[in-house]
């Protein structure tokens, strides 16, 4: 076995330590943008009011309900 001193032990645990949390805090800062990108894409039908989701598009989208085409802001 190899013998390492207690000191460089402790440095090395905690730089892994530091390590997976900055790993953590980057993948919650994706997260939170793709919520914020998701809410981007809320659509609500002017035909039917149907609420839904959707990604594909930022200007255009297609009713899931009605099937109509709307763009993004018309009443
Ligand atoms: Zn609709």
């Amino acid at each position: 076995m190899i013998k390492i001193p207690i000191d460089l032990a402790a440095t090395i645990y905690l730089i892994i330590s530091v390590c997976i949390l900055f790993m953590w805090f980057i993948l919650e800062k994706k997260t939170k943008y793709i919520r914020i990108k998701k809410e981007d894409t809320f659509w609500i039908c002017p035909l039917c009011f149907y609420e839904y989701v959707d990604s594909r598009s930022k200007d255009i989208s297609r009713c899931p309900r009605c099937k109509t085409l709307h763009k993004k802001g018309e009443k």
